[in-house]
């Protein structure tokens, strides 16, 4: 048996990945779950890939989750007369919204309510916070600002202004029109871009009507101020270190980032941890020490998973960067100082809940008795998310009678998910026989192995976990 990797691999697909051939070497080298980043592409384009995954699920014999990352209300300034222009430090630069194309002076940044909702003093940054600039002079339909840094920008480059509420959705009409056609799809997830408020979450969530879950990306500074109520109303999370880097100083992402990652575990949820893990990979065969040491870092905080965006999307190497960023976890998840941390961190049960109770004592009942994994029925996947949030040092094999569930729980830590449909059924028996058979098949069990179990019976109703047994894989 190879020992399970707990952490989860995301990887972005894009040009150099949307082929069949590529996608099953990125499955083999373990994704576990892809992203569409709807930022590009068209619906035909998606749509085929979905289509190839499924085909490649059933192909494989097992369960693949499908993110659809939603653009959200990026901020871009318009076209130059020539492309792009140079900058001089400490020059005056306008930003209007005369849609002609802009020059050494002036660009169009089309966007009135940002406009009008600026101020002096406020900074701008653009292109990833390459350039920086001050606002200097706010006009009704204007603003003037002195270059602070930076020297070249060219065509439709993002702004980010750092710190600001700004005065529009989270959800613009192309992310409205996009998140319709992902669920048609079938998509498991749908990320959230640029959340700032719960509003925002709750807006996605009633959109999407639970034909997904939602996933917010933090990228914004206020939704970290606001974690609290977007996490309580989100399926999960991804810590989206691009934007947010840009809008936050670099000091301050490490930090954030176990914050983030240890607030989301405790509150059952699976949390991501994402972009310039292994840069430099988009073009070089092998990944710096720093990059390997942040997707190690990553492991270290328990994230359920980690993502790939450019490296697989765009990148020269995508097999290989998962393959490498495979190797990374695994290692890290062997060392002790990781099991210690894990085994310290274990979050507190919420009082009085049955099933976390259940949960919780399954955990414990796996440690005492040398349990070689563990197993959850679940039907609507709450089980399995509970016994991950635990992070127990061995697999969950979580056995569930929807497909969709399956999908989804394959973003989360150590959850190996399988679609079972035969314990859908009233009078399903054995259960615990019939977990031993399918943990060999996945190749996570022995005979002659413990395990602990935990179900709510009887099978086939929605409830809560009330059961929990200790068995021998016969
Ligand atoms: P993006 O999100 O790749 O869609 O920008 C991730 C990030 O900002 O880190
Ligand atoms: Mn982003």
């Amino acid at each position: 048996m190879t020992p399970q990797r707990h952490t989860k691999i995301l990887a972005t697909l894009g040009p150099a990945s949307n082929t069949k051939e590529v996608i099953k070497g990125l499955l083999e080298a373990g994704v576990n779950i892809f992203r569409l980043n709807f930022s590009h592409g068209t619906h035909a384009d998606h749509s085929a890939v979905v289509k190839i995954i499924r085909g490649l699920e059933k192909d494989m014999n097992r369960s693949v989750g499908i993110v659809a990352d939603m653009q959200g209300p990026k901020l871009r300034i318009g076209d130059f007369e020539n492309d792009k222009i140079a900058l001089e430090i400490g020059q005056t630069f306008r930003f209007d919204l005369d849609a002609a194309p802009g020059n050494e002076t002036r660009v169009c940044l089309p966007h009135p309510e940002i406009l009008k909702s600026l101020e002096e003093g406020s900074a701008i940054f653009l292109d990833d916070g390459k350039v920086r600039a001050r606002i200097t002079k706010k006009g009704d339909d204007f603003v003037e600002a002195k270059i602070e840094s930076g020297a070249a920008l060219s065509n439709k480059k993002g702004l980010n202004l750092p710190g600001a509420v700004i005065p529009i959705p989270a959800l613009t009409e192309k992310d409205k029109v996009d998140l319709v056609a992902a669920l048609d799809m079938g998509v498991d997830w749908i990320a959230q871009s640029f959340v700032q408020t719960a509003d925002d979450v709750a807006e996605a969530k009633a959109l999407i009507n639970d034909r997904a879950l939602l996933m917010v990306k933090l990228e914004k500074p206020s939704a970290i101020e606001n974690l609290e109520e977007i996490i309580h109303l989100a399926d999960g999370a991804m810590l989206a270190r691009g934007d947010l880097g840009v809008e936050i100083a670099p000091e301050k992402v490490p930090a954030t980032q176990k914050r983030v990652v240890r607030y989301v575990r405790e509150q059952g949820k699976p949390i991501v941890v994402a972009t310039q893990m292994l840069e430099s990979m988009i073009t070089n065969a092998r990944p710096t020490r720093a990059e390997a040491s942040d997707v190690a870092t990553a492991v270290y905080d328990g994230a359920d998973a980690v993502m790939l965006s450019a490296e697989t999307a765009a990148g020269d190497y995508p097999v290989r960067a998962v393959e490498i960023m495979d190797r990374i976890c695994r290692y890290t998840e062997e060392d002790e100082t990781y099991t210690e941390m894990m085994a310290i961190s274990h979050p507190d049960t919420m009082d009085g809940d049955p099933s976390d109770a259940i949960t919780a004592a399954a955990y414990y009942v796996s440690q005492d008795v040398d349990a070689a994994f563990i197993v959850t029925y679940t039907l609507s996947g709450s089980t399995a998310l509970r016994m991950a949030r635990q992070r127990p040092e061995v697999p969950i094999l979580c056995l569930t009678p929807d497909v969709n569930v399956a999908r989804r729980l394959s973003v989360s830590y150590g959850v190996i998910s399988v679609f079972d449909p035969e314990t859908g059924d009233d009078d399903f028996i054995g259960p615990a026989r019939h977990a031993a058979k399918i943990a060999i098949e996945k190749d996570i069990g022995d005979k002659g192995q413990t395990f602990v179990m935990t179900a709510g019976v009887p099978f086939g109703e929605k409830g809560s976990t009330n059961l929990l047994r200790i068995a021998e894989v016969g």
